[in-house]
């Protein structure tokens, strides 16, 4: 029986992650569950799992999360909230695997706590090691802790990994591609949410399915595989696979190389990360290969999305580098989602910050600073955009 707590248990994955466990009761105790405020959600899903501790960012949702759950009887539910509150419940010593799933740099801190306390993490927060990765990977290693990929590319890569990386040259991540992939770069520049929210192949919260659309997504995922695999940035590619049935590929140093094939699902790689060093039984129906159809390999268009090669260039600058390209990002993205800003703004805001904001060595103190001057760096920038898209004199940014 593994002992799990899931942060971030209100999103998409930490959602699909309770399917997973409700599956597999038989192997997954759901001990304890942390979200930023969403106190309906995890007060069910406490008394669906037995759950025995929540914790809140918000003190607010803590303290409603209680007096429901007092009123229906379930006061020895423990309940938290409040700063570090979330990051106090990672580190609760009743869990053996924590599952890092929330939104954004902010689930940083839950990462660095869990594997503090020597707990393995099941990694969906791609930000852990895009913004944190040399201090991730660190604390990692001193506690003996396992990171264990969620993201669907990575698992696969890991898959591919294990026992072979002394053979690896090069790793292949696949790339939906998104709405705009084939598309002239004026449609991505000027998108409005509605464009870029249209389904993808997988079922996403509506921030990463923005984030797929202008690729900035992959080009973080390409940060977090550099931290897991140890790889050099000349060893990551990207290719575009519209059909996501691939999600990795390894190209091993004799030319030969090596597919991880699913359905796009995320229930699978969670299930993998949950289940390892076992493997269970399917987590969704198999699909047998006279149903994948005709799978497509194309390059990605790096004029048409310029957020790819910014990533690499964070990545490569390191330090504090990714964490100001994520912030101010993150910032953006929530302004294009508000129907502030283009599409298009959500990519020049991130690299304004980029450019803009003074590069220090990654410390704890240095990505905070560089996190909290990149987001207002953005917000000004944000301001600026709306100020002229309203017509208003020498608001050009
Ligand atoms: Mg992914």
């Amino acid at each position: 029986m593994k002992r799990v707590v899931v942060v971030g248990a209100s999103g998409s994955i930490g959602r699909q992650t309770l399917e997973v466990a409700r599956a597999r009761r038989d192997r997954i105790r759901v001990v304890g569950l942390a979200a930023l405020r969403d106190d309906a959600f995890l007060v069910e899903a406490a008394r669906a799992f037995d759950v025995a501790a929540l914790a809140f960012a918000d003190a607010e949702a803590a303290r409603r999360a209680e007096a429901r759950l007092r009123s229906l009887g379930q006061g020895d539910v423990r309940v938290e909230g409040g700063p570090g509150a979330v990051a106090r419940l990672a580190a609760w010593p009743e869990a053996d695997l924590v599952v890092s799933a929330a939104w954004g740099a902010a689930g940083l801190e839950a990462t660095l706590a869990a594997l503090e306390a020597g707990h393995d993490v099941a990694l969906a927060n791609k930000e852990s090691l895009v913004v944190g990765g040399e201090l991730v990977v660190r604390l990692a290693r001193a506690r003996g802790a396992r990171l264990l990929p969620v993201d669907s590319e990575h698992s696969a890569a890991f898959q591919l990994w294990q026992g072979r990386a002394h053979e690896m040259r090069r790793l292949w991540l696949t790339a939906s591609g998104g709405p705009f992939h084939g598309r002239p770069r004026q449609e991505l520049e000027q998108a409005r949410p509605a464009e870029a929210l249209r389904p993808p192949t997988w079922r996403m919260g509506a921030r990463i399915t923005v984030d797929s659309a202008t690729l900035f997504n992959k080009g973080l995922e390409v940060i977090e595989a550099h931290w897991l695999f140890g790889l050099p940035y000349e060893a990551i590619e990207v290719v575009v696979h519209p059909e996501s049935r691939v999600h990795a590929i390894a190209e091993l140093k004799d030319g030969s190389f090596l597919a991880h094939v699913g359905p796009p699902d995320m229930r699978l790689p969670i299930q993998y990360a949950l289940s390892w060093p076992e493997r269970w039984e399917p987590a969704v129906e198999p699909e047998p290969p006279t149903g994948w159809g005709a799978l497509r390999f194309q390059p990605v268009d790096r004029e048409a999305f310029p957020a790819l090669d910014l990533c690499y260039e964070a990545g490569r600058r390191g330090g504090t580098a990714p964490a100001a390209l994520n912030a101010a990002k993150e910032e953006a993205v929530l302004a294009f989602l508000a129907g502030r800003i283009p599409l298009g703004e959500v990519v020049r805001t991130a690299e304004e910050a980029l450019r803009r904001v003074a590069w220090r060595p990654a410390t704890r103190e240095a990505l905070l600073l560089a996190d909290a001057e990149a987001r207002a760096l953005a917000r000004e920038r944000i301001a600026r955009c709306e100020g002229y898209a309203r017509g208003e004199e020498g608001a050009r940014p």
